[in-house]
């Protein structure tokens, strides 16, 4: 019997686990798909916003602020990587100029602290790449970008030290009330447990109705699309760029990341297909004139993919962050679309405090911090890097050129306690394959070493989930 069931394994709900695994429960995370984190948390801008946007005494505002503040605080611990960037909205006639002074009201009422008007002539000095025609900017200094996959890993592989349970590909289809304890069905088996933690995503008022009579909120996807330009643009922009907010979203952005690329996007459309993340043409190309409105000389050649994410929007308009009003223990975290990456843990931190306000919890006296993270082979120094092949010889077989990626790390990454033996899985922790060339030349060599490493025939190895593989039959010896 679990102490609490985690359902969804992106930022939100790897954020909740993390947090539980800090006290004396019995934990267990269940997620539908072959990996960690496919949902949201894969498809998003990455941004950990300042809180200078969302709508004054809302759990947005609030948790937007606190979760900026906490992803500092738990940088080290968690190896969490974040560029410190800060943003700039960018205004571009007087009207823009009074809404702007809005925003900046709003983001010191939110509890942001540094928030100040700069004029044209100062935002071009910091941003020559910014257009022309702009009137001022509101600075943001603390906003800041993530790799938001990557999060969930390390918390996960920290909170499976400390006793988590991580069950993927499994997706839950029934839950009922039994005695005092639920029964969770999911596809492959079921599990007993005192509580439950609904966090997921885009379906968390579909898991909400396997337990409420009366749905409390309900999802009205939002598809957001993009532009990823190589790593090779770096430098072209140093902040992420906004344009004035609309009732709708936040508006086409620029965002730098924390591996160099650049992101454009997303634009904003509700959609019927909850899993629908194709790209069309009529989207990107709004996506391109509006972010043209912006800055100038956008590097557009150098994009190397596109991608899109489907946004938990509700109709409850703020989080939904509840405890069932039939079912103790049972928890939504609903409704989290954008800021929810940046309030992750502030929601996991306010969840606690809603169980800790009604049940018990014990802190464990051997609960392990984070072990650190080794740098990445690309951001050693010269030296560092032949001290490495040196103790490790397969660091010196660069397996993905674009991105600089050795051997050794693919091999570390599918053995690794939240690893992976699929071709994007291996993508996803590496960025083998994220580079230039897609993939082009280091996926066939990828494929082997996952074949090799997990002692199976490469036409079994996928590329996504079950029943995905890239080869079908051998052809020649
Ligand atoms: C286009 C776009 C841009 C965004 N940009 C930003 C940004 O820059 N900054 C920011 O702060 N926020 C941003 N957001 C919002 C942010 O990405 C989300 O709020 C956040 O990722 C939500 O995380 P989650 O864990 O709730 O949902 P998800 O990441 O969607 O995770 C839910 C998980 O639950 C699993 N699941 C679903 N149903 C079941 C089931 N029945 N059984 C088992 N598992 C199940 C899913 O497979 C999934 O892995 C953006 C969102 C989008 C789409």
């Amino acid at each position: 019997m679990y102490d609490f069931v985690v359902i969804g394994s992106g930022i939100v709900g790897s954020f909740a686990a993390w947090e539980l695994s800090k006290y004396q429960l019995k934990v267990a995370l269940l997620e539908k798909e072959s990996d960690l984190a496919n949902g949201q948390t894969i498809a998003n801008s990455g941004i950990i916003h300042s809180g200078h946007d969302p709508k004054e005494d809302t759990l947005k505002a609030r948790l937007c602020v606190r979760g900026n503040e906490l992803y500092r605080k738990y940088q080290e611990e968690l190896s969490i990587p974040l560029r410190k960037t800060g943003a700039f909205v960018v205004a571009h006639d007087e009207d823009d100029l009074e809404t702007l002074n809005s925003l900046k009201k709003r983001a010191h009422y939110n509890g942001v602290k540094e928030a100040f008007i700069l004029s044209k002539e100062e935002a071009l000095q910091e941003e020559p790449n910014l257009r022309d025609d702009l009137v001022g900017v509101l600075s943001l200094p603390t906003t800041m970008v993530t790799f938001p996959w990557e999060v969930c890993f390390n918390l996960l592989e920290n909170a499976s030290a400390n006793g988590l349970e991580v069950f993927l590909n499994n997706e839950v289809i029934n839950i009922k009330k039994v005695d005092n304890y639920y029964l969770i069905k999911t596809n492959e088996t079921e599990f007993k447990t005192k509580g439950i933690i609904n966090a997921a995503g885009v379906f968390s008022d579909e898991v909400a109705k396997m337990i409420e009579t009366d749905l409390p909120f309900h999802i009205i996807p939002k598809r957001g699309e993009y532009f990823v330009l190589d790593h090779s643009v770096d430098g072209y922009l140093k902040r992420v760029l906004y344009p004035l907010p609309s009732k709708k979203s936040k508006g086409v952005l620029l965002t730098p990341q924390t591996h160099g690329n650049i992101l454009v996007g997303p634009n904003a459309e509700v959609i019927s297909d909850k899993t629908d993340v194709s790209t069309t043409q009529e989207g990107l190309n709004f996506v391109k004139n509006e972010a043209m409105k912006q800055a100038k000389n956008i590097p557009f050649d150098a994009n190397i993919r596109t991608f899109a994410g489907v946004r938990a929007s509700s109709n409850y308009e703020d989080f939904y962050l509840k405890e069932s009003l039939s079912n103790p223990k049972v928890y939504h975290l609903g409704g989290v679309d954008s800021p929810g990456l940046t309030a992750a843990p502030a929601i996991a931190e306010y969840l606690i405090k809603m169980i800790a306000g009604k049940y018990p919890l014990i802190k464990k006296t051997n609960y392990q911090k984070f072990i650190k993270k080794s740098k990445p082979f690309k951001e050693l120094t010269t030296k560092e890097k032949s001290e490495l092949i040196n103790r490790k010889p397969l660091h010196g077989n660069i397996i993905c050129k674009c991105e600089m990626v050795t051997e050794q790390e693919i091999i570390a990454s599918i053995n690794s306690p939240v690893g992976s033996d699929t071709i994007k899985g291996i993508k996803k922790r590496t960025r083998a394959g994220a580079g230039v060339c897609q993939g082009g030349y280091c996926e066939s060599l990828v494929l082997k070493i996952i074949a090799r490493e997990k002692h199976k025939k490469m036409t079994e190895i996928n590329y996504y989930e079950k029943g995905t593989p890239i080869l079908k039959k051998e052809t020649k010896e």
